[in-house]
Parts: C-alpha cells; sequence; structure tokens
C-alpha cells in the first residue's frame, strides 16, 4: 500500500489531495505545495491518522484557517491534516458552548449572539477557527480565549484523548501548552455571560468598524507579524525606524498599521523573511529591542 491509498483508507479519496498549493489555505496567500493534504471529519478519524504517521514516521503539521501563518516557497514535505471544513460542529446548551476546533471563532461568535450569550464578541473579528485561537490563546480589545474558555478537548501523539481543564493549559500571552506539548486541540467548552442580542452585536459591530479602519484588511496577511515587546507597541517601533511601507518585493510593511506585513500581490515567503529580518535588525539597532515573530512557520526556510 502507498501513502495515499492508505490517507484515502483512513479519511475518504474525497478528503485526501495531493501537491495541494498552500497559497490557496493561508490568509497571506504565500506558501508552495503540501505534499499531502487531508481533511478528516471526526476525532476517530483524526486519532486514526495520527496514530498512522506516529507508526510510519509520517511528518504532520495541524492546520486551522491559515491566518496566523507562513509557509516556505517551496512548500511542506509531510502531511498537513486541516481541521476546518469537515471538523466544525458548534453546539450550545445554556450559557455553555462546546465548538469543535475547526469552526470559525466568527462562526462561533455569531452563534454566541444568536443565543443571547455575551463574552466572544471581540473574537468574532479575528479570522482563525477556534483550534487555532486555543493554540495561539488569541484575543484582541483586552479580550483573550483563556477568559471564556472552561477546558479543551485535545488529543495527543498516540491519539488518546483527554479533557484539560483551562487552569492546566498555561495561557500566556499568545501561547498556550498546546505548543510545548504539541497537543492537537479537538474542541473547547466555552462559558459565556447571558446577554442581549441587540447589545452583542452593536458592539461586534463597534469592534468590526475599528478593526477596518485601523488594520489593512484589504491586503493578504497574517494579521500582527510580531508579538508585542513588553513596555513596547511593535507597529510603533516599526513606525519609528522609519519603516513604514518599505518592502522587499511584494511584502510591505503596511502603511495603514505598521505591525502588519502585508502581501501586495505576488510576495513569496522568502520576500516575507528578508522583510521581517530587516525589521527586526533595523528595530534591535535603533531602540535595542527584539521583536518575536507572533506568526508562525512552515516548511523550510534555508
Ligand atoms: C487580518 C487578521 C487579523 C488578525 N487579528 C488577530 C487578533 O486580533 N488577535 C489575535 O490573537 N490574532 C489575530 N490574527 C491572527 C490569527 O487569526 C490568530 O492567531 C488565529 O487564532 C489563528 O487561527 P487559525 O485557525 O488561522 O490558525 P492557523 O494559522 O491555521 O495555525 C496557527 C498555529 O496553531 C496551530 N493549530 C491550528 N489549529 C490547531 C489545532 N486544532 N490543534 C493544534 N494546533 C493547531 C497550527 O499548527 C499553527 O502552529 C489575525 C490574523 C489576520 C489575518
Amino acid at each position: 500500500m502507498d501513502l495515499v491509498s492508505d490517507l484515502n483508507n483512513i479519511c475518504g479519496p474525497s478528503n485526501v489531495f495531493v501537491n495541494e498549493m498552500m497559497k490557496d489555505h493561508t490568509s497571506f496567500r504565500i506558501g508552495g505545495p503540501a505534499s499531502y493534504y487531508v481533511t478528516p471529519g471526526n476525532e476517530e478519524e483524526l486519532g486514526e491518522l495520527i496514530r498512522y504517521c506516529v507508526r510510519t514516521g509520517s511528518e504532520y503539521y495541524i492546520l486551522g484557517n491559515g491566518s496566523n501563518l507562513l509557509v516556505s516557497d517551496k512548500g511542506y514535505p509531510g502531511i498537513v491534516i486541516r481541521l476546518f471544513e469537515r471538523f466544525n460542529d458548534i453546539r450550545i446548551d445554556g450559557s455553555r458552548i462546546y465548538a469543535m476546533a475547526g469552526a470559525l471563532l466568527s462562526r462561533t461568535a455569531n452563534m454566541a449572539a444568536k443565543n443571547s450569550l455575551s463574552g466572544l464578541e471581540a473574537a468574532a473579528g479575528i479570522p482563525g477557527t477556534l483550534g487555532g485561537a486555543i493554540v495561539m490563546n488569541a484575543g484582541a480589545y483586552g479580550f483573550e480565549m483563556k477568559d471564556v474558555t472552561e477546558y479543551v478537548r485535545v488529543m495527543k501523539h498516540d491519539g488518546s484523548t483527554e479533557d484539560i481543564p483551562s487552569h492546566m493549559m498555561e495561557f500566556g500571552y499568545r501561547t498556550s501548552r498546546c505548543i510545548r506539548d504539541g497537543l492537537i486541540v479537538l474542541g473547547a467548552g466555552l462559558v459565556l455571560a447571558s446577554g442581549d442580542e441587540e447589545t452583542i452585536r452593536d458592539r461586534m459591530r463597534e469592534l468590526k468598524e475599528q478593526r477596518s479602519a485601523k488594520q489593512p484588511l484589504e491586503y493578504p496577511s497574517a494579521g500582527s507579524t510580531f508579538k508585542r515587546p513588553e513596555g513596547y507597541f511593535a507597529g510603533k517601533l516599526i513606525m519609528d525606524a522609519g519603516l513604514k511601507g518599505y518592502s522587499v518585493g511584494d511584502a510591505c510593511i503596511s502603511e495603514k498599521h505598521c505591525g502588519f506585513v502585508i502581501n501586495k500581490g505576488n510576495a513569496s515567503a522568502e520576500d516575507v523573511i528578508k522583510l521581517i529580518k530587516h525589521v527586526q535588525d533595523t528595530v534591535l539597532d535603533r531602540f535595542g529591542v527584539r521583536l518575536e515573530p507572533e506568526i508562525k512557520f512552515l516548511g523550510d526556510f534555508t
């Protein structure tokens, strides 16, 4: 049996793709081919897939909505496992929501609003999946995912599952225990507060307007490129270093928000990497502050 037949057996042939261009699956619109790209539909399939990968020594990478990711121009020589289209049920029970990892945050927030549940208003504009948001402890406007998370359902390398209470998730600024331990998020239980649907929707609209006024949403990007350094704002440091609009190829420091690297058309991953390096060196030189990328990297960048 070859790898493709095995993947077909596990996830069904219509959910297995070969040499899938990752630029079609990232918000940056950048990235070469993933050798294999698979979309399992439930925990059983995913468990079988992970056990298969471990047994055969096949490298894999979990992808959400690709909104915080730069994929190499050379692509990725392993199996990209995407939890999005087919892994996205949301259940509501009173003030509790269980959302599967592939449910978009915007959809989850809208479901909450529809059920007069407050707490996810600031999450509605973050273009990731629930899984990606838990891994990154995504946040905005003073909100972080940890604020509403009761427990996280995870899968480990052996395909076993566990519900981990929020206080054991080691949530921090744009990080969680998932990163250190390589846990796959299957879903999360959220606890929200009862509210008024109109008030919730008004707040969502207000934050959406603030976002479009300040962020270059008209261009492909992966959101804030750098983490906020303690005591500073990355965007301000970059602007003060005179790098507003600075470009390498089609990769450019947004003029609207210097914290965003945008793709003005045909930027390559190599352009973005060169730009990031130049920004880091310049800001370090001018202000003595080391900017750490917030975005994740997949593939070979040498
Ligand atoms: C225009 C724009 C605005 C943004 N605004 C914000 C913002 O306000 N706040 C903010 O925090 N972020 C923001 N982001 C960044 C991004 O949307 C978040 O980090 C989001 O949580 C990433 O989710 P994703 O599903 O796209 O993850 P991906 O980009 O697909 O993956 C991110 C990381 O999580 C891992 N991962 C994804 N799903 C799983 C899973 N189920 N199990 C294990 N690992 C997984 C991946 O392997 C990768 O390491 C923005 C991005 C864009 C493009």
